[in-house]
This record gives C-alpha cells, structure tokens and sequence, in this order.
C-alpha cells in the first residue's frame, strides 16, 4: 500500500481511538464497596478471550504475515520486469503474464487481508462485547450506595470509552505489532539485501518518523479529546434548550441562550481547528521524512546504478521497500502508545469488577416463600454517610416498628426527615448500620436477595420509564401477561380512560424517560406496573404528589381496596392519603415522633394535626 493510504488509514484509526479516557476520574469505590483484597490481574480479563479465540488469532497473524510477504514479493517483480525490459528480454506474452501475476498477488493480498480483518479486528470485537456486557452486569448488582458515589458520565466512559480503547489495543495494537515487526524488519532485511551500504543511509531518517508518529499520536489523542470534550458541551448545551424551550420563551432568554449555544459551538469548531493543525502538520512531517530517505535513494542509489553495483530493477525495487517500510515505522512509534491506553483502561475496568457489592447474599442466605408480610424494624438505625457511625448524624435514629400482615402504614413528616430512606430499606437497597430489619420473623440480611425483593412492590418518588411503549413499560416486556389482568391494573391505577384516550393506546411509545406523559400518569404506570405484580408487599412513595385531587382519590381508594390483603406502606405529603391507614407514623430527623390512628394524632395537636388542618383549608379553597 502506498505511503500515503497507510498515513489515511493511520489517521482514521487513530481518530476512532482518541476518546476521552484519561480525564475519566478513577472510580471511586465507595467505603461500603471495596476492591476486593488480592484484586485479580487485570490482564486475566482478556486472557479467557484469547484462549478462546485462539485459533482466529493464529490464522488471522498468519494471514498478516502472508500479505506482508505478498506485499514484500511485489517490488521483486518489478525488478524483474524493469531489469529484462533494460535488456530488451521482454516479449509481450511474458509482460502480460507479470501483469497477470501482479493481478493474482493483489487477488490474494485481498483474500487473506479480509481474512486477518475478520479474525483479529472480529477477536477484538468479541473482546468489547464480551468485557461490556461483565461490566454491565457487574455494575447492575453493585448496591445503590455505589451509584450514589459516582457519576453517570463516567460509568458511560468506562463502558463505551474505555472498552473502545481494550479493544483499539488487542485489535489494531496486535497488528501494529506484527507489521512493525514483520513487515519492518522483513523490508530492511530486502534492501539489506540489494545494497547494505544504501540501507544504512536510507534507515537514518527513520527514527524520526518513529518519535514523530509517538509524539504526534500523543498530541492528537489529547486534542481529540477537547474536540470530545467541546462536542459533549455541544450537543449538552442544546438539549438542555430545547427541553427547556418553555422557560426561555417565558423569561424572554432567546437571544442570551442563542448567544450561549453560539458559544459552545465555536468552542467545538476552535477545538476541531486546534486538530486540524496537527493533523496538518502530521502529513507534510511523515512525506517530508519519507522523502528524505526517498532523496538518498535517488542520490546515492542512483550512483550506485550508474556505476552497476546495482541493477536498474534493484533501485525501482529499492524505492518500493522504502514505500513499504514507512508504515511499519510508524507502526512502531504508535503502538507502545495504543497498549499504554488500553492497559490503563483495563486496569479501570478490572477495579470497577473486583468492586464487590456491599449488599450481596451472605453465604447461607434462603430464599423466602410465600410471604405473610409481616415487617419489623427492630431499633434500627441508619445514615449515608460512609465515615465512621455517628449516632447524632444518623438518618433514621432507632427506629422501631412492628407492621403486621395485610396492615396499612401511612409515613408521614417534613421533607428529609427520612421517610423515603425508611422504605428503601425494606427490599435492601441500603444496609443498615445497626438492629434489624424482619420479615416474616428472618432477618433480611440473612434473605437472598432476589426472593426478597421479588416478594415486595416498590413505586419510587420518581418513577423511571424506559423509552418504550406503555405495554412495555408495566409488563417489563412479558408478553404472556393476559390482557384483562392487564386492563385490570391499568383500571385500579386509574390510568385506562388516560390510555385509552391515546391513538396508539398501550402501544404509545413514551420517549426517553416517559417525555410525552405527564409526572402524574408517569406515576400511574408505575402503580400499575405494582399492581400487576401482585406482591404481598406494597410499598409507595408519595404515589399521588403530581396527580390532581380527583386522581388522587381514585388511586388512594385502589390502594384501600387492597388494605387487608397486602401489607402497605404509604408515604405520603398529602395526609388525607394516609388518613385511612391502620397506624401513621411521622418522622423528623429520622426519629418516630408521632404513632398511632388517625384520629389519636388528630386528637395530640403535633405535627400530623396542624399539617392535616392546613392541608385541610388548603383543599377547600383549591375546590371552591
Ligand atoms: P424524605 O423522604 O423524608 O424527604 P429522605 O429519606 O429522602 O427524606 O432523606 C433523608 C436525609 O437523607 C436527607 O437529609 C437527605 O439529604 C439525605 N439523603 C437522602 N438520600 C441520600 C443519598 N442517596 N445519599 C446521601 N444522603 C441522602
């Protein structure tokens, strides 16, 4: 391949390569979720793959090695031909017939390149598929407190960038190896062999084409990044406009969040410039130092050829190794950089996967069956915090509760007064620091984990939905779940008439987060979503805080309905949501302040009664 195609292709590698990585923060293992002592190699990750592969790996090097042989054999033809037309031994059947093997070695050199692109780039793929799926399954068992500790952004890295560059390493970074390796030496070794005087010369510009391609492969992966960086900004910057279209158009901000977007974007432009220059200044350095050693070819080769020491067809065949030998001698300089890359990524990803989670089955953990639905909170208390545990700052200070079957539980308090870190430590999301939390009389902690949770329905403050359609995103996609089941909760969600309502009914697709619902039928999915699970625990968070009145009450009175059947557990701003439950608690400051019926804290005048009586007028005047 001519000089300049393997600098394009260089380039394009290179560019596919460069993504941000190095600016990536190390995770962070939060105190609860430690890399595991005596950490597994992190080459041990990709050791299995290419054990396992190692039979495409062997015939994909093979087939490399074959086409650099064929590429190598082609400047010996020429030599043929140029010598035997110097001496006029050439007749047109034989020109033609070099022709025809020229045509036959491209032939080949195409065969056996798509059989080494298939076998090593296709091994490096499985490298990436294989590693990302273990780390997203990995990731998808750490505990709530590790995604607590860390941003999305840089999970996002970790599993698209990071994993590119493993794969840019065993990939490209394999074949760059051999064909510095290889086809460099194997060229030297040709032009050795037509004139080692003239070797020796030519070779002395090519430690410059080494450092260089290492010093500008550097450059360019730092400045791609920025471009990366600028195009994240970018692409950031308008989102946020558009979903925040109401608001600009409201506070009349459309020149200033224009000038804003014109910003970012000649931020992402001056960046992609700063690019260019290198890239611009890359090309021009590698012809200028090829040419060089081109220009001690044709000065002192072609003395050499004067003077016969050698052939005509030596010096055409001496120029085409040269030609040859500037990839491998840029090979040189940029894989040591592609393996640093890809070993430091690695090491990224083998520390997420050694994290091990903080909550996982203890070893003799059981799984629990037909559940009552009895929950205890024996003196239990609780904070985020990772420091040492400091009663005074505890977030649920001893807390003590006795929840029977099919009982209704109504939380209430001011906001952050621990109300949605109580139930989240029902199905374990948390562990807590000290009591214990029963159900059915077996300790949680002593429960698997997956029986634990699948006994319990738990709607959050903020439902998440997935960009999918409405069926979907209540049926997780089980597509045996019969339809008046179906209709059954979509009705006690009081989501039918809204869904019915839409022109594709069930099948609405929602858009990225349920965009086109709602905040209110966004929770109703998620109600119904429980519903259809039939769980003997039911535990919401604030189900009705972005439903109107009338919505309110139809959700509450399904949730009554089930009082007796289910054990319920209702947090809730609104207190007329929870004035029917059997018992009510309110915290403050993550203590039980207040116990008991509706009327009982009525009757004490504290916090439940005075919030209950302004929420009270409140509503009366919202209806009049
Ligand atoms: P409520 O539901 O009553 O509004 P929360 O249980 O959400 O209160 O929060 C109780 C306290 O714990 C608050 O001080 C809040 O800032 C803190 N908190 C809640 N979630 C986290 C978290 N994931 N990490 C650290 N602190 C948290």
């Amino acid at each position: 391949m001519p000089c300049l195609n393997y600098l394009q292709l260089f380039i394009t590698a290179l560019i596919l390569s460069n993504r941000p990585t190095e600016t990536i923060e190390p995770v962070a293992a939060t105190s609860n979720q430690r890399p595991a002592t005596g950490m597994m190699k992190a080459s041990d990750l990709i050791k299995p793959y290419f054990i396992e592969n190692r039979a495409k790996i062997l015939i994909g090097l093979l087939s490399l090695i074959i086409v650099d042989l064929l590429q190598l054999f082609i400047p010996r033809i020429i030599k043929r031909v140029v010598d035997d037309l110097t001496a006029f031994e050439l007749d047109g059947w034989q020109l033609l017939s070099y022709s025809l093997f020229m045509i036959g070695i491209a032939i080949f050199i195409g065969v056996f390149r798509y059989i080494w692109r298939r076998c090593l780039l296709g091994t490096a793929r499985r490298i990436e598929e294989g590693l990302r799926n273990m780390l997203f399954g990995h990731l998808q068992c750490l505990s709530a407190a590790y995604f607590d500790g860390i941003k999305t952004g840089d999970l996002m890295a970790h599993a698209t960038n990071d994993i590119q560059q493993i794969r840019m390493a065993t990939g490209m970074g394999m074949v760059a190896l051999n064909d510095a390796i290889v086809l460099g030496l194997a060229s030297i070794g040709f032009m050795a062999y037509i004139n080692v005087t003239l070797t020796a010369f030519v070779l002395i510009p090519m430690p410059l084409i080494v450092v260089s391609t290492r010093f500008f492969s550097r450059k360019m992966h730092h400045r791609y990044q920025t471009v990366q960086a600028a195009f994240s900004d970018l692409t950031e910057v308008i989102r946020e406009r558009f979903a925040g279209i109401r608001i600009i158009k409201a506070h009349h901000r459309k020149e200033e969040e224009a000038a804003r977007v014109e910003a970012a974007s000649r931020n992402y432009v001056d960046m992609n410039l700063r690019l260019v220059k290198i890239i611009g200044s890359f090309f021009p350095m590698m012809l200028l130092f090829s040419n060089l050693s081109l220009a001690i070819v044709l000065y002192l080769g072609g003395r050499k050829t004067i003077m016969q020491d050698i052939t005509a067809g030596d010096f055409v065949a001496f120029i085409s190794y040269l030609g040859l030998l500037t990839w491998p001698m840029m090979a040189l300089g940029w894989v040591t950089n592609l393996i640093q890359r890809g070993r430091a990524s690695l090491d990224r990803i083998n520390k997420i996967l050694q994290t091990v989670p903080e909550i996982r089955d203890s070893q003799d953990a059981v799984t629990i069956e037909n559940v009552q639905g009895q929950i205890v909170f024996d003196n239990v208390s609780f904070r985020y915090d990772s420091e040492p545990y400091q009663e005074k700052k505890a977030t649920l200070s001893k807390i003590h509760l006795h929840i029977e079957p099919g009982m209704v539980l109504g939380v209430v308090g001011p906001p952050g007064s621990g109300k949605s870190t109580l139930i989240s430590l029902i199905p374990r999301l948390y562990n807590i620091h000290r009591g214990r939390i029963l159900l059915d009389g077996h300790d949680i902690r002593t429960l698997k984990i997956q029986s634990l949770r699948s006994q319990i329905s738990f709607i959050p403050q903020e439902p998440f939905l997935f960009a999918a359609t409405i069926r979907e995103n209540i049926t997780f996609g089980d597509r045996q779940i019969p339809e008046d089941r179906l209709k059954k909760a979509l009705r006690d969600a009081a989501l039918y008439d809204t869904v019915k309502g839409f022109a594709d009914g069930l099948e609405t697709v929602v858009g990225e987060k349920g965009v086109i619902l709602s905040g209110g039928q966004k929770q109703r999915i998620a109600l119904a979503r429980c519903l259809l699970r039939d769980n003997a625990i039911l535990i919401l968070d604030d189900p009705i805080s972005q439903v109107d009145l009338e919505t309110g009450t139809t959700i509450i009175n399904t949730i009554r309905k089930l009082a007796g059947q289910k054990t319920i557990i209702i947090v809730s701003h609104r207190l007329s949501a929870v004035s029917y439950a059997d018992r009510i608690i309110t915290l403050d400051l993550g203590h039980i302040t207040e116990s008991g019926t509706h009327q009982q804290l009525l009757d004490s005048d504290k916090y439940y009664a005075k919030t209950y009586h302004l929420q009270e007028i409140e509503e009366d005047l919202d209806a009049a």
